[in-house]
């Protein structure tokens, strides 16, 4: 606790790298944590006190807090959290608060229900309705919210207000409600299976106190929500708080809906598509301990949970949980740093766990549960490729034949087809056949991606969009423009033609809204589409009853990029993708079009030999010293011009700190080598697993010529995507 006159560290929730000293103001006390209003140059600005400050002289020009909100303290963990991700992602800890401190709205108080009384003076005019309203109060005394008060009477609101005006009602103000009302761990828990259960003994037995990380890895469908929901239970009896994280708001709608099945109440939901005040609700919650369990987005990670029991972390090993703006950190790996600094439990979960976790697993950090069989024995779908050397499509389809007459059995027997194409609009590349002009992004180096259903040609590095031209712009000539390469539009197109009785949609997330979205996936559900040509939206999360036939459009797709991960995010995109297929009692089939039939991810695929991949894959890593057995950083310098961008990044090259564990390479353009006009230049750095590749970093920038003008350096420890 500090007394007024004493001075303290306060972490602004603005972009500074360490706290900054304020003064106690009489009849104020702050104790670490406590969330405060700070005068910083003209403005008052949300910072947060930090403890003492570190050198303890009094300065003259000193300033007082201005505000102390009237909460309890930020916990704990939180504040350990936001320090450690600073200094593991080399963000600036002020921004990182900033993340936590998301929702201004939650500080204050929230605006009490105002609700009505009866004061039992009568009124001189009484007629019908005001006595109907009236009679309302007969027998209790409790207090009548007004719409409630009109809804249970069936008045016009005016004969409310004039009982109120003739002073026979009074107003008085009801403490506003909780958000959410708290979850009933045993209100319908699941009768396990003996695969499940002997699961959920592991988890709760490799919990001795302390932290206790768990993988739940089982194929789609093996019953792997129903073991951490029981988790869940544990940690709300022993009165924790619980947090599921998912990679993606449109499935949380869906995990609602469950998870208040499974215990009784909704969960509180905390995304970016919430309003402000639902956000303000929520964290208040929260930190108040009202809120017991959240099911949300990354962002969630940053909530003030103080009673924290339980972290999961559905579908692990997808990449959304990175983040790549401002602060790049990784939801799994702050989960776990999170979950440390509070004893709390993590459980991750996949059907395709990231090889990371896989290797944590294999070597006993973490509890490794695996369930084999899909629940009530559904079977896996049947996997096979087709050869697009030698049995692809005619010029100008994309559907080669053996996948065409698949669909047509599967139309035949009334079930659903899903055609996967990993790439929105309609072609990648639109060229002109008279000159060969190329349509490029003005502000990337990147090609437009024709979309034509709304005729525009975009980017989607930058969202830039053009109307898609008559004539081409280099050279005049009129129709003269080629649409090469597939996305699904261009599939669909080949469907309405090839399979002209059949109901198709067509889905990715640029497709509407997000509830249009949802609608669309309960159209399906019901079985109002025979054919579904989709991204990755689709491979997620969804049971499409009577879909037995998926059919992959571009295997290879993602498999050429220089990204070290190319093999695994391919591996689990297909495991998913196929897995849509058959998720009832029939079985379902999975066709790979691929120009690579031998390439290892295929093999697995075909062979159904998911150990087999991560045993391979495994491998491949510990022989390129690449994660997880080695680390990886990325220095992306960039710029307005492309001579001076090399130059600086030149320069950096030059003043890296020597260590014989680490490996530099480049600079060299990076893959896309512009982005919103600005030129890219990337550094990639390698060391062994142990090495503190942040403080090495850290270290290298501290003592390099800083980034001047508009040339910047942008840190990735742990690169996720590598364009
Ligand atoms: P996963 O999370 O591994 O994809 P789910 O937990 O969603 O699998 O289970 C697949 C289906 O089987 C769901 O419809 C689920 O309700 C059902 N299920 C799983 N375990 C049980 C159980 N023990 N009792 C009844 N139904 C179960
Ligand atoms: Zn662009």
């Amino acid at each position: 606790m500090f007394e007024p006159g004493s001075i303290v560290a306060v972490m602004v929730a603005v972009a500074v790298d360490a706290p900054y000293s304020y003064r106690v103001p009489e009849g104020m006390a702050v104790m670490r944590g406590s969330i405060v209003v700070v005068p910083l140059g003209p403005r008052p600005t949300l910072g947060v006190v930090w403890g003492a400050p570190k050198d303890n002289f009094a300065h003259n020009r000193l300033k007082d807090i201005a505000h102390r909100f009237d909460l309890p303290p930020l916990p704990e963990e939180l504040l350990k959290t936001v320090d450690w991700v600073a200094r593991y992602t080399l963000a600036q800890p002020g921004m990182v608060l900033r993340g936590a401190l998301r929702s201004r709205e939650a500080l204050d108080p929230p605006r009490p229900v105002i609700a009505l009384r009866r004061t039992g003076h009568v009124p001189e005019r009484l007629t019908a309705a005001r006595a109907r309203v009236l009679d309302m109060f007969e027998g209790e005394d409790r207090p009548w919210a007004r719409t409630a008060l009109v809804g249970a009477s069936g008045v016009s609101p005016s004969v409310v207000d004039g009982l109120v005006k003739a002073g026979a009602l009074e107003a008085v103000e009801l403490p506003a409600p909780p958000p959410v009302l708290a979850p009933e761990p045993d209100f319908a828990p699941a009768t396990l299976s003996d695969d499940q259960q002997t699961g959920l003994d592991a988890i709760r037995a490799h919990d001795k106190g302390g932290v206790s990380v768990a993988l739940i890895d089982g194929i789609t469908g093996s019953g792997k929500t129903e073991v951490f929901f029981e988790s869940v239970a544990d940690a709300l009896r022993a009165g924790k708080q619980v947090g599921i994280i998912l990679p993606e708001i449109a499935l949380t709608h869906t995990f609602l809906d469950r998870f208040e099945k499974r215990f009784g109440h909704r969960a509180a939901e905390w995304h970016s598509e919430m309003t402000p005040v639902q956000r303000a609700r929520v964290w208040r919650g929260v930190l108040l301990g009202e809120v017991r369990a959240v099911i949300g987005a990354r962002s969630a990670l940053f909530l003030p949970f103080r009673e924290l029991g339980l972290l999961v972390l559905d579908e692990e090993h997808d990449g959304a949980f990175k983040q790549a703006d401002r602060v790049n950190y990784h939801g799994r790996d702050m989960a776990v740093v999170r979950a440390s600094l509070a004893d709390a439990r993590v459980i991750l979960s996949s059907a395709t766990p990231s090889i990371e976790s896989r290797y944590n697993a294999d070597q006993g950090r973490y509890a490794h549960i695996r369930l084999e069989s899909r629940f009530a024995d559904a079977a896996l779908p049947d996997v096979s490729a087709i050869d697009m050397r030698e049995e692809g499509p005619e010029k100008g389809q994309w559907i080669a034949p053996r996948l065409a007459r698949a669909v047509f059995d599967a139309l035949d027997r009334g079930e659903q087809a899903l055609l996967f194409l990993n790439r929105r609009g309609y072609a990648p590349l639109t060229l002109c056949r008279a000159c060969g002009h190329q349509y490029q992004c003005p502000e990337c180096s990147t090609w437009l991606v024709e979309h034509r259903f709304r005729g525009v040609l975009m980017c989607h590095h930058c969202g830039h969009e053009e109307r898609a031209p008559e004539a081409c712009g280099a050279c005049g000539a009129t129709d003269s423009l080629v649409a090469v390469g597939p996305g699904i539009e261009r599939v669909a197109e080949e469907v309405a033609e090839r399979f002209p009785g059949a109901r198709a949609v067509v889905l990715s997330s640029d497709m509407g809204t997000m509830s249009q979205i949802r609608e669309r996936f309960s159209e399906i559900a019901r079985g109002d589409y025979d054919i579904i040509i989709g991204t990755q939206l689709v491979a997620k999360g969804h049971h499409f009853e009577k879909l037995s036939l998926v059919g992959v459009v571009d295997a290879d797709l993602g498999l050429a990029h220089g990204d070290p991960r190319a093999a695994e995010k391919t591996f689990q995109i297909l495991t998913q993708v196929t897995g849509r297929a058959g998720r009832a009692s029939r079985s379902g089939k999975a066709l790979l079009q691929t120009y690579h039939p031998e390439h290892a991810v295929m093999r697995a695929m075909i062979a159904g030999d998911r150990e087999g991949f991560y045993a391979h894959e495994l491998k491949v890593r510990k022989d390129g010293m690449l994660p997880p057995f080695g680390r990886l950083a990325a220095l992306i310098v960039s710029g307005n011009e492309h001579g001076e961008t090399m130059g600086y990044a030149r320069a950096l090259m030059a003043a890296a700190p020597l260590a014989a564990e680490v490996r530099r390479f480049g600079p060299a353009d990076a893959p896309v080598a512009m982005v919103r006009g600005r030129h890219r230049v990337r550094i990639l750095v390698q060391s062994p697993k142990g090495f503190d590749l942040s403080g090495y970093v850290r270290f290298w920038l501290e003592n390099a010529n800083p980034a001047r003008g508009n040339l910047r350096v942008q840190v990735d420890i742990d690169p996720v995507s590598f364009y």
